[in-house]
């Protein structure tokens, strides 16, 4: 293990920083570079790259992808409804374990910068708990390199398919942190039965709330203050998380801003990748004291043939869906990309600060605007001060090959 590491020459915000590392935590950030180091310490001149603290990956859905199989030819949905039938019939047909799916795809993440996944699990009376054990044993395996949080989910309904409250109730007692929720009206045709279990399942285990919601129309956004009254109630500020919503970013602006308003008294998060036509108005959103946040939703999977896992493209996409243009906004989707992430998923000691852990992103970049509009991904990982590999060299040396030398620019 490095015991002192010394980035020299970081780009940190706008400005060039020196970083001290020791014992796997960051335990200064210097203006000047007069600081004394030990001679064992590891010295590195960033050149003025840019160093941002991990990405988190707010919105995973690890249990669902055929990340690491064949090419799986898409079928594509028309409806929600129609979607999750689909899948269940794909589930059912699966005989491998889905555990190394989702392990590979978490160990990319990594490799990728990721340093927290907030991921949802199926729960459902076809797969019952199985998915939750199977995230559980991936998140032992990932220890120390990545903080997992796991959602119970209740892809196919709550009403909709009798059985799941219970199912949810124990995938909560069986290392699952967060509750999570679907379209109460669109999926279980009642908004406030769907709260009930939801809401009270959090209450008898403590735990955060985060509830899928693609509604629109008047009915999506009545949605949206249900779930933020509901919040204020509680006493539940700060744990709450709506992933998409949807109509925030499919409505009119005079229907929304009173919504937005609602959010930030509740303190409910948002979580969006930046869907076409239905990015809520994140700069908007922030301004009113919104936390907004971000994830790669499913990768590869029944829902969809596309997604990465690294989140510089998801940040350019949801930058480019909130037509942003300026360095403001661009600095603004970097946050949401990383610290905000980790403040709604409740990591503590994540950021760039002395006494955080020396969890850090290297990027080849000038500015943490062009690592937005570049999609730029790090070209050296950190954790605890200690390099991460790249989890997949796909080509390692291959004998009587030669090597095409590019000139430098
Ligand atoms: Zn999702």
């Amino acid at each position: 293990m490095t015991d002192y590491l010394l980035l020299r020459n970081a780009r940190v915000g706008g400005a060039l920083r020196h970083i001290h590392c020791r014992d796997g935590v960051i335990l200064a950030i210097d203006t000047d570079d007069s600081r004394e180091v030990p001679e064992s310490a590891v010295v590195l001149d960033l050149a003025g790259r840019v160093v941002l603290p991990p990405f988190v990956n707010g919105h995973a859905h690890l249990d669902k992808t055929f990340w690491s199989m064949p090419w799986q030819k898409h079928l594509p949905g028309t409806s929600i409804r129609q979607c999750v039938d689909r899948e269940r019939s794909i589930r059912a047909a699966m005989t491998e374990p889905q555990w190394p799916r989702a392990l590979a795809l978490a160990q990319r993440m990594v490799a990728a910068g990721v340093g927290v996944i907030r991921s949802h699990v199926d729960v459902d009376t076809l797969v019952g708990v199985t998915g939750v054990e199977a995230l559980v044993a991936v998140r032992e395996r990932l220890a120390g390199l990545v903080d997992m949080q796991l959602v119970a989910f209740p892809q196919s309904g709550i009403l909709a398919d009798r059985g799941v409250a219970e199912l949810l109730d124990e995938a909560l007692g069986g290392g699952v942190d967060v509750i999570g929720g679907l379209d109460p009206l669109g999926i279980d045709g009642n908004v406030e039965a769907h709260l009930d279990v939801v809401f009270g399942l959090a209450g008898k285990h403590g735990a955060p709330v985060d509830i899928h919601l693609h509604d629109t129309g008047p009915e999506g956004l009545d949605e949206i203050r249900q779930i933020c009254d509901r919040t204020i109630a509680l006493g539940m500020q700060d744990a709450v998380t709506i992933s998409h919503a949807y109509a925030l970013g499919a409505e009119h602006l005079d229907a929304v801003r009173p919504v937005i308003d609602r959010l930030a008294e509740a303190g409910v998060s948002i979580m969006t990748d930046g869907p076409v036509g239905m990015t809520p108005p994140v700069r908007l959103l922030h301004e009113a004291g919104v936390v907004v946040l971000s994830g790669s939703d499913g990768i590869r999977d029944a829902w969809s043939p596309y997604g990465v896992p690294q989140m510089g493209p998801i940040a350019t996409q949801l930058a480019y869906q909130s037509k942003m243009y300026d360095d403001d906004d661009f600095e603004l989707v970097a946050d949401v990309v990383t610290i905000h992430g980790s403040r709604v998923v409740g990591i503590a000691g994540h950021g760039l600060e002395p006494g955080c852990r020396a969890d850090l992103n290297v990027l080849d970049a000038t500015a943490v605007a062009e690592v937005v509009a570049e999609a730029i991904s790090p070209s050296l990982v950190l954790r605890g001060g200690r390099r991460v590999q790249a989890a997949v060299d796909p080509w390692p040396a291959i004998t009587g090959l030669a090597d095409v030398r590019l000139a430098q620019a």
